[in-house]
């Protein structure tokens, strides 16, 4: 059994805090669950939360995460076996730098990036490979939805579906509404710089970029959800992806937005909102992107608002036994079902129960190797048996 710290209580946080708690009742996978974020009083209600629907008890701490002797402090205090870093992307190698000083394993669920530049690279965490593997520490990069399950799926199809996987298309489809003029479903800074950036796919052995948003096609999501603009976006899972999945010629990723959505971001970015470099304003200066985002609705609120599903998976085709084939493997997720369950809407479920899975199978040993791994190196069974036992069902279709 773990001794594992949560670090960040944000609409990701909470729901990884009521999973874990679940499967600390239900499995005994965590000994202790400690969750610290630079503001305590949300670490305090969300411990409050779990105790209610699950008579939990979590520890809370109060963290800067970017100060590494902070970080540091903490661990020595807490001496978890691992952390979960559900904090943001900015967090990451301080992070990294305190588990590696501190000796403890290392989760996260979305790659670092510099505060001034929206790069998605992993070439920063990738470097740490070799203290990791020294050390005999294990950091799982990118355990979440999408990175996360998507390179899950990829790795089942290529062991049980597959013999070569060809073409792979993630397809992240949200066709739910929280009624709000304009809303992001995850923190409003690291979601418009995504969004906002250069469009990038792999294609026979390089990278081709496209203007953002300037590529789209219509998919037929299964369960009701129905026909669907989808927009042809880069997104960081891409990069282990085409390196670890071997044979892949084509990978993409597609994302649904609404008009009204698209409408807002395209005259936010015309008038500056959307820049991330600061700009002097009254002798101070701000970075218009994070002044923005002070604005916007904050994502854990849109909880009780959002009704409608999710619909996340990857269309990989390739070879079986000599002859083409095509697989969907796909989830479907339940806002109203999800908030019921944790108090969260189904973007943060479907990120932070696989934060609780990935974690769960570094506690577990399961997932276990000294080094910094992206999900699809690891084996995909029992974190797809584990999506089915915690929410997160799947299906396999063969796509003629
Ligand atoms: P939120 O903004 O809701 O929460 C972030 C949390 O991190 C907040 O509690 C915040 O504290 C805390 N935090 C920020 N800076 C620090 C710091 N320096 N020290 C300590 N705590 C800090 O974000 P989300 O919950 O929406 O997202 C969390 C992570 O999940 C992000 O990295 C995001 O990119 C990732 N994600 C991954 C997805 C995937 O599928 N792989 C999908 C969606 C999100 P405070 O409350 O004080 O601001």
């Amino acid at each position: 059994m773990a001794n594992l710290l949560i670090i960040g209580a944000g609409g990701v946080g909470s729901v990884v805090a009521h999973k874990c708690a679940q499967a600390a009742k239900y499995e005994q996978a965590f000994s202790s669950i400690t969750l610290a974020s630079r503001t305590r009083a949300k670490c305090d209600a969300i411990a409050q939360s779990v105790k209610k629907r699950l008579d939990v008890d979590l520890s809370t701490a109060q963290v800067d995460a970017d100060n590494v002797p902070e970080l540091c402090a903490l661990l020595r205090d807490v001496k978890p076996d691992l952390v979960c870093n559900v904090a943001l992307p900015y967090q990451d190698l301080h992070i990294m730098d305190a588990c590696l000083e501190c000796g403890v394993h290392y989760v996260d669920t979305a790659n670092y990036e510099p505060l001034d530049t929206a790069k998605f690279e992993y070439k920063w965490q990738w470097a740490y490979n070799e203290r990791f593997r020294d050390a005999g520490l294990t950091a799982l990069l990118g355990s979440g939805f999408d990175p996360g399950v998507t390179n899950v799926y990829a790795a089942w199809a290529l062991k049980h579906q597959l013999d070569e996987v060809h073409v792979l298309d993630i397809i992240d489809c949200n066709a739910g509404d929280h009624g709000q003029p304009f809303a992001t479903n995850f923190n409003p800074e690291i979601n418009i710089r995504e969004v906002t950036a250069r469009g990038r796919y792999w294609e026979r052995g390089e990278w081709v970029e496209t203007d953002p948003l300037s590529w789209s096609m219509t998919y037929d999501f299964p369960d009701g959800i129905g026909p669907k603009k989808c927009y042809l976006m880069y997104h960081e899972e891409l990069e282990s992806l085409v390196r670890n999945l071997k044979g892949v010629r084509r990978a993409r990723f597609w994302m649904t937005f609404s008009e009204n959505y698209l409408n807002h971001l395209k005259v936010l970015g015309n008038v500056g909102m959307t820049r991330i470099d600061p700009v002097k304003f009254q002798g101070q200066d701000i970075v218009p992107i994070q002044f923005l985002a002070k604005l916007l609705p904050d994502p854990a609120s849109l909880g009780p608002l959002t009704k409608g599903k999710t619909c996340i998976g990857d269309v990989l085709r390739g070879v079986k036994n000599g002859k083409e084939k095509t697989v969907y493997i796909y989830n479907i997720c339940d806002h109203e079902v999800c908030y019921a369950e944790v108090g969260s809407q189904a973007i943060s479920y479907t990120t932070g129960v696989p934060a609780m899975i990935g974690t769960k199978m570094v506690a577990s040993g399961q997932w276990r190797k000294p080094g910094v791994w992206n999900m699809e190196q690891m084996d995909p069974d029992p974190f797809m048996e584990d999506l089915n036992r915690y929410g997160l069902p799947w299906q396999c279709v063969e796509v003629k």
